[in-house]
Order: structure tokens, then C-alpha cells, then sequence
């Protein structure tokens, strides 16, 4: 497995292999020198983390080339497409950052592709086929080997015109006739072996309706509208590298625009799956909530986790473009978001797992308000008072009984600051029938309020705590990984993916808060102080707020898990 640094470029100033395509076309007034890029989403389902690495490249690229970038969905598959995967697709361009100078679909272009196919028939090209799906596989053969002629392979012009034509008008049952490319049944490239152009369909098509029953293959759509659009560079995965010949067969037989197709490698990711067919399932069969359910590698699942943009950004950053296939370990993306929020995210305190602690030589009714910076990372955020009393709720795992000696938190005897107030020690505990402690007891030193000249005196741990009387309960969503082994897609015969979902990826608390909470806008994030980065989730109601865990505040995963 590779991590974080090694496609990095070594110093900012050298070209990724991309960017130094484009610089030599730029200096050779390729293109008019234009940059113009695209991406070409298939309206199937919702982005995920993999699709924001190609989004940053491609927008990125026309940013720092001063191009364009024209979001187009390749919507040449009806059966699976939807508009709310359009409008989930573009909400999460846009938060991600960037803004399209076009929006286009492909099939826009249907009747500019069916003239040109037109074309090719002319020009003997293309040939209607009507060998049934096995016959033309069955023809294609193996690589190592040439394939066979279709016997339909040679029909006239005349008779290829009349029978694309009525393909067209509805004539002809589906799967009984396809278009195909007059290329080559004895390349040794697969996709060049006459492949199909046009195949019958009749499905409804989110933007067409039913003016169509026949429908483009990728592979004809795709670079005829990047070449319709004036792209320059077509940025695409590794998977296309064996298609590129195709996609430069057909614009060298149309005459047209030449983009020029660049293969990049596909963004992995431990602990995740990232294909939107698998994402569906895990949907569809409810191992999770919804696309955007916190724990998805979806970008909309991410946001709602309180990932930032800018943290993505520096992610795609960070991991740079390769042109061999590697794996991303996780931690590097929670890396990114940790740096993000610690500049950002404002402090609160809240306990997680409560338990009571008196301080007994505190008055029963003597409330104090408690100076605490919202953000030491920025003073522009400024402080705010919190309630401190005689009854607070701090972490259970702040207390042991039979502390070994290292530990700097409490335990009877011993003494620690509470933050932003007072140094306190432990006197005892109580405890119930079961052994269960239900309370600590301690003493407070009156010197020792913070920011009240120095006593003297030092304590190594600091805890965390909040005011039993004036404590809001929340609830709170701690999630982890989805996944509990490295690869999800290895699975043992017989088993699938579904079969290594980690089964507690999920657990709900009740925590107590601080009664106010400066902002409480949905994904407003927060570092809960010691616990975490936390972020207000759609699901909360004015009685009740509920925070999504985003991430701890140190990689403990290696720890519980090694
Ligand atoms: P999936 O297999 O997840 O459905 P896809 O490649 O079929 O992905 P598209 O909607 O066709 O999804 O992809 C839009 C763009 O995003 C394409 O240019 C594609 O190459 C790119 N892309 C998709 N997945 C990744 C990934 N994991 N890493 C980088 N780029 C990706
Ligand atoms: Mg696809």
C-alpha cells in the first residue's frame, strides 16, 4: 500500500504528467492554446470521494491553465439514470468549490450522433448487424486470436440506411438489431473489433421521454461530445486507456475536433467501496440510511459527516495524480479534515459517557460563569461564559479506581484542573448495589480559578466538564469505519462485500452539552474538547440537537484495531 506522499510531486513547482501535456500544447498553440476540460458524470448515482479527485483535476487544471471546465452528464443509459442524481451531482460540485461554464448532456447531442452515424454508414463505416448479443461475442473471439466476420458485415450502404432508419422509427424489436464500427475483427485490441455504436432501447429517458428507442453507446458518445464541446484534454480513468484508440478512430472518421484523451489512475481507498453500483446496494438493501448517510464514501455522505470542502480539496491535493493504481489509506483523508477543523471548528465542551461528579465544599447554590476561548486557532472567534456549580458531569474514563501511577487524571487523592476553573482533588465515591460507581466526590481549591494570578501549584491532566444543572442533552452519532477489513471487495468464497460490512459502524449516545451553542445551523462543526470534531446534523430539532462524530481527535483506530 502506498500512502500519503509518494505520487505528491517533490516541490511545488514540477508538473504532474498532466500538467506537462498541457504546457507542451500550450507552447506549441495546440488548441488555439486553449485549456478546456469536462466532467462527465453518468447520472447513476451520487458522487463519491473517487469522482471529487477527478472533479479537483479537472477544475483545477482549467483554473490554473485560465480555461474552462464544462460539467456534462453522460446520460446514454436510461434504464439507470435519474434527475435526482443530476441534482445531487451538482449540489455537490458547487460545495465542493468549483462552478461549470457549461452545463451540457450528452444526450444533447442524440441527433447530431445519429446524423453522424448516418454518416459513417455512407461512407461504409458502420454496419447494421442483426447477430443476437451471444453471436456477436461469440464472433469477436479472443485477443490472441482474429475474430469473425459477422455475415451481415457486408451489406450495402442502401440497406444499412433503410435498416438504421427504421431501427429508428420504432420498427424493430429490442435486442434484434445493433449498429456497429467497420473497423478491424482481427485487431488485437478487443474494442476495436467492431464495436457497437447504437443499440435498441425503448425506455423512457429522463430528459428525451420516448423520442428515442435507440441509444449511443459510451464509446460513440463519449468523444464526439467532448469533440462537440471544444474540449482540449480528456481527462478519464486507466479502465479507458484500451478504449482511447476508439475514441480517436471516430473522430479521425467523423473529421472533427480532436480532443486528446489522458489517462489518469482511479482514486482506492481502504475500508471503502467506491463503485455507485455497490453504493446503490448498500442503500437499496438498507446497510445504511440513505447516499448520504455519515459513513458513505459519498461526497454528500461526507459533508454530513462535517468533512469541509477545503479538506477534500487538500486531500485530492495531497494524493496528486498517478498513472498506476494504488491504495489511499483512510487516515490521510481524516488527516486532512483534522487539519482542516482544528483551524476552524469552535470548542465546546460535552461528556459523552457522564458521570457525576459533586464538589463538595462548593456551595449547593452558587452558580459562577467560566471565561473559555471559543478557538485558540483563532482569536476572532472570541470567548463565552459557561455555568460552572456543584454538580458537574465529566467523562467516567476521567476517573480509575486502581490508577497506575501515569495516569494524570482522577482517582481518590489525586488532583486535576478542571478547565477554564478550578484545581480540584478527589475525596471518594460513590458507589451502588452492583458496584457500579454512580458518583466522585471531590474539593475545589478556591486560588486556583484560571486566569487568577498563579498559586503556585501545577497539575499534569486537564479534564473536561459541564454543569449538570444547566447541561443540555444531545445526541450523538459516533460512527466507524463501514468496513472492517482493509479491502472490502476480497471477500472469503462465496461472499461478497455485504459480507465484511463492519456490523458496529454505528452507536447512538445521549450526551451532555453546554447549554448554548453559538451557532446551531446544520453542519456548524464543533470540537468537543478532548473527544473529537462533532457537527450538527440535519436531524436535530429545536429540542433537541443531534451532532454526527466526523472524526476523534487522534487516529485511534490503529490502537483498538492492532
Ligand atoms: P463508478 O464505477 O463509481 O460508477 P464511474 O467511473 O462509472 O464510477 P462516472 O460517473 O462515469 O463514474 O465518472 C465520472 C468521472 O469521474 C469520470 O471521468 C471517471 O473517470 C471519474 N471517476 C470515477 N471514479 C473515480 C475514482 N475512483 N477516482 C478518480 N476518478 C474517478
Ligand atoms: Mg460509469
Amino acid at each position: 500500500m502506498k500512502t500519503a506522499n509518494e505520487n505528491n510531486k517533490t516541490d511545488k513547482t514540477s508538473l504532474n504528467f498532466i500538467e506537462a501535456i498541457i504546457e507542451e500544447d500550450l507552447k506549441n498553440g495546440k488548441n488555439d492554446s486553449r485549456v478546456h476540460t469536462r466532467f462527465p458524470p453518468e447520472p447513476n448515482g451520487y458522487l463519491h470521494i473517487g469522482h471529487a479527485k477527478s472533479i479537483c483535476l479537472n477544475f483545477g487544471l482549467a483554473q490554473k491553465y485560465n480555461g474552462k471546465t464544462n460539467i456534462r452528464f453522460d446520460d446514454t443509459n436510461p434504464t439507470k439514470e435519474e434527475v435526482e442524481y443530476v441534482d445531487s451531482i451538482k449540489e455537490d460540485v458547487q460545495w465542493l468549490g468549483f462552478q461549470w461554464d457549461a452545463e451540457y448532456y450528452a444526450s444533447d447531442y442524440f441527433e447530431q450522433l445519429y446524423q453522424w452515424a448516418i454518416q459513417l454508414i455512407k461512407e461504409e463505416k458502420a454496419y447494421v448487424d442483426d447477430s443476437s448479443q451471444e453471436e456477436i461475442s461469440k464472433g469477436r473471439g479472443v485477443p490472441t486470436s482474429p475474430g469473425i466476420e459477422s455475415p451481415y458485415r457486408n451489406r450495402s450502404v442502401e440497406e444499412n440506411l433503410d435498416l438504421f432508419q427504421r431501427m429508428r422509427q420504432g420498427e424493430f424489436p429490442e435486442g434484434s438489431r445493433v449498429l456497429r464500427a467497420k473497423i478491424d475483427m482481427a485487431s488485437p485490441n478487443m474494442h476495436m473489433r467492431d464495436p457497437i455504436m447504437y443499440r435498441i432501447l425503448y425506455a423512457h429517458h429522463h430528459r428525451t421521454g420516448n423520442e428515442w428507442c435507440i441509444y449511443p453507446m459510451y464509446d460513440y458518445a463519449h468523444g464526439q461530445s467532448d469533440s462537440i464541446e471544444g474540449i482540449t484534454h480528456s481527462i478519464c480513468t486507466l479502465e479507458f486507456e484500451v478504449h482511447r484508440p476508439l475514441y480517436d478512430w471516430f473522430c479521425k472518421a467523423l473529421r472533427i475536433h480532436h480532443p486528446q484523451q489522458i489517462e489518469f489512475a482511479r482514486l482506492n481507498i481502504n475500508y471503502t467501496v467506491m463503485s455507485k453500483r455497490k453504493l446503490l446496494q448498500l442503500v437499496q438493501e438498507k446497510h445504511v440510511s440513505s447516499w448520504d448517510d455519515p459513513r458513505m464514501p459519498t461526497i454528500s455522505g461526507l459533508r454530513r459527516r462535517g468533512y469541509t470542502p477545503e479538506s477534500i480539496r487538500n486531500f485530492a491535493d495531497t494524493i496528486g495524480v498517478a498513472k498506476r493504481e494504488n491504495v489511499i489509506d483512510i487516515s490521510l483523508l481524516e488527516f486532512c479534515v483534522r487539519e482542516d477543523l482544528n483551524k476552524k471548528a469552535l470548542r465546546t465542551m460535552a461528556v459523552l459517557d457522564p458521570v457525576k461528579l459533586i464538589i463538595d465544599n462548593y456551595p449547593a447554590d452558587k452558580v459562577e460563569y467560566m471565561t473559555a476561548v471559543n478557538n485558540p486557532e483563532n482569536p476572532k472567534d472570541g470567548v463565552r461564559n459557561i455555568a460552572f456549580s456543584h454538580e458537574l458531569w465529566i467523562e467516567r474514563s476521567d476517573f480509575m479506581e486502581d490508577a497506575p501511577k501515569k495516569f494524570f487524571r482522577l482517582s481518590i487523592g489525586r488532583e486535576v484542573r478542571l478547565k477554564y476553573a478550578y484545581i480540584i482533588k478527589c475525596t471518594g465515591i460513590d458507589k451502588d448495589e452492583n458496584g457500579n460507581i454512580t458518583a466522585i466526590h471531590c474539593d475545589y481549591d478556591p486560588q486556583t480559578r484560571s486566569g487568577m494570578p498563579d498559586s503556585g501549584r501545577k497539575v499534569k491532566g486537564t479534564i473536561h466538564w459541564v454543569s449538570a444543572t444547566h447541561a443540555k442533552t444531545a445526541e450523538v452519532r459516533l460512527f466507524d469505519r463501514l468496513f472492517h477489513v482493509p479491502n472490502p471487495d476480497d471477500a472469503d468464497e462465496g461472499k461478497t462485500f455485504i459480507d465484511n460490512i463492519n456490523p458496529d459502524s454505528l452507536k447512538i449516545i445521549n450526551a451532555y452539552t453546554e447549554a448554548e451553542f453559538l451557532h446551531t445551523d446544520v453542519l456548524s462543526n464543533y470540537q468537543f474538547e478532548r473527544m473529537g470534531y462533532f457537527c450538527i446534523d440535519k436531524d436535530s430539532t429545536p429540542e433537541k440537537l443531534v451532532f454526527n462524530r466526523t472524526v476523534s481527535l487522534r487516529d485511534t483506530w490503529a490502537k483498538k484495531h492492532t
